[in-house]
């Protein structure tokens, strides 16, 4: 069964991770290795992880994991963490706007 997400993903936060950082003092940057942008979104993934992208790797993120997900014969894919089985992006993670609001 095919995991998702993060393969592409290296700095993932725990939530414990997410929790200890004071974000207020400085803008989050994207969680994705060589990715020098602010991120724009905060993505939960149901409590197993957390972390933060910019608007293209969002995108990327989420195309890549409907790609995923059709391509398996279930029709599912599993969390890295957990083993939880989502069917689409949003089952699994939780996507939130840093700029106000839900994506
Ligand atoms: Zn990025
Ligand atoms: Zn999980």
């Amino acid at each position: 069964m095919e995991q998702f997400p993060m393969d592409t993903v290296a700095t993932a936060l725990t939530s414990a991770e997410a929790a200890a950082v004071d974000w207020s003092d400085a803008a989050p940057k994207c969680s994705h290795r060589r990715c020098e942008r602010t991120a724009d979104y905060y993505v939960d993934q149901h409590g197993c992880r957390d972390f933060f992208v910019c608007e293209l790797h969002l995108r990327r993120e989420r195309y890549r994991v409907a790609e995923m997900i059709a391509k398996t014969k279930s029709g599912r894919v599993v969390c890295v963490d957990c083993k939880r089985p989502a069917r689409t992006w949003s089952e699994g993670l939780h996507t939130v706007s840093l700029s106000g609001g839900a994506a």
